[in-house]
C-alpha cells in the first residue's frame, strides 16, 4: 500500500491529498509550490533515498537555497552516504574553495563516504593562489 507523506508535519498518510490524521492540515503541498521547492522539502524526507536525490538535483541544479540544508545534511551523523552526497552537491554549488577548509577536515577525519568524497573533489581541484 502507498504512502504518502505530508506537505507540512512529514506525517505519513494513506492517500495524497486531504487532511493529514497527524497535524490536521493539508497532506499535499500547496497548489503553486514549485519544484524547487519541493525538492527542498524533499531534503528532509522520512525515505533517505528521497533526500538523496533531492540533494543531488539541487546540485546539479546550482541551487543557493539549499545551502543551509545541504550544510545541515553534511553534519548529520544518522547517514555518511546522504552527508556525502550533499557534500558533493554543497561543492558544486558553493565552489570548492568556499568549503576548503571543511574538506581538508572531512579528507581526514570525516566519516568513509564523505572522506572519499572530500578526498576525490581536493585530488581534482587546481591548486588556489599559493599562500603567503
Ligand atoms: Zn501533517
Amino acid at each position: 500500500m502507498p504512502v504518502f507523506f505530508c506537505w507540512h508535519c512529514y506525517g505519513d498518510n494513506p492517500s495524497a491529498a486531504g487532511i493529514c490524521r497527524h497535524c490536521g492540515r493539508q497532506i499535499a503541498p500547496p497548489e503553486h509550490t514549485s519544484y524547487v521547492d519541493k525538492l527542498l522539502w524533499a531534503l528532509d524526507h522520512p525515505l533517505i533515498e528521497r533526500r538523496m536525490v533531492a540533494a543531488r538535483v539541487l546540485g546539479t541544479r546550482g541551487e543557493q537555497r539549499a545551502v543551509p540544508a545541504l550544510q545541515r545534511l553534511v553534519a548529520q551523523k544518522e547517514d555518511p552516504f546522504l552527508a556525502a552526497e550533499a557534500l558533493q552537491s554543497l561543492v558544486r554549488i558553493v565552489g570548492v574553495q568556499a568549503l576548503e577548509g571543511e574538506l581538508r577536515r572531512l579528507a581526514e577525519a570525516g566519516d568513509a563516504p564523505l572522506r572519499r568524497v572530500a578526498r576525490r573533489v581536493l585530488a581534482h581541484s587546481s591548486p588556489g593562489p599559493k599562500e603567503a
